[in-house]
């Protein structure tokens, strides 16, 4: 391609930060470039700043890790829904996907990534060990494992399950076929749903 800052370092550096985005090639980020250029100029302040105050400004709940701009997010704070009932996600991007099934209506745990040894990542870097003291300190009766079917999700599935076994909890997982995770955006709400809705107990998949 031909380079652009011959003539405009100033278009050069907007290319540049539209194909720095996923799945942004140059060709669509001078297209983009352009575009923008075409707006008025309140459309991209208002971008900018919406970008800038998202990542200056959003947290993560104190209680269940997802995604929140108040310190309590508004799934925990909510008085509508069952405390007693906790889904263990892995990402925000999980959360949302179970929460648009609408076959869900109890509390989150989002660990924040899954344990993978050849990663380096260990339950220590994750919001793991502190999932046993919320069973208790919250009487959770239920906690569904809703992880992804690679190998990661299942070692973190496993280890949770020992971390949670002498507890009085009872805990269940998805019913196979289903996976949420790296493949999230193939299943769909309908399917997801009903693997929620026909849940099975945990230590049935460890037989198998
Ligand atoms: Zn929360």
């Amino acid at each position: 391609m031909m380079r652009i800052d011959q003539y405009s370092i100033l278009l050069q550096k907007a290319i540049d930060a539209y194909s720095s985005l996923p799945g942004i090639g140059p060709k669509s980020a001078l297209r983009l470039a352009l575009y923008t250029l075409r707006q008025d100029k309140e459309y991209t302040r208002t971008i900018c700043s919406n970008l800038l105050d998202f990542v200056e400004n959003v947290r993560y709940c104190e209680q269940c890790h997802n995604i929140s701009d108040e310190p309590l997010c508004s799934i925990c704070s909510s008085p509508h829904r069952d405390s007693t009932l906790l889904c263990v996600v892995e990402s925000v991007r999980e959360v949302i996907a179970v929460e648009n099934t609408g076959h869900f209506n109890g509390l989150y745990h989002v660990l924040g990534g899954l344990i993978s040894p050849m990663d380096g990542v260990g339950p220590g870097d994750l919001f793991i060990d502190d999932l046993p003291e919320r069973v208790k300190r919250d009487g959770i009766k239920e906690v569904i494992l809703a992880l992804s079917t690679t190998m990661e999700g299942d070692t973190t599935n496993f280890y949770i399950y020992r971390q949670l076994q002498d507890l009085e909890v009872k805990i269940s997982a998805l019913s196979r076929g289903v996976s949420v995770g790296d493949e999230i955006e193939y299943a769909d709400d309908l399917t997801l749903g009903r693997s929620i809705d026909h849940r099975i107990d945990f230590e049935d998949t460890l037989r198998r």
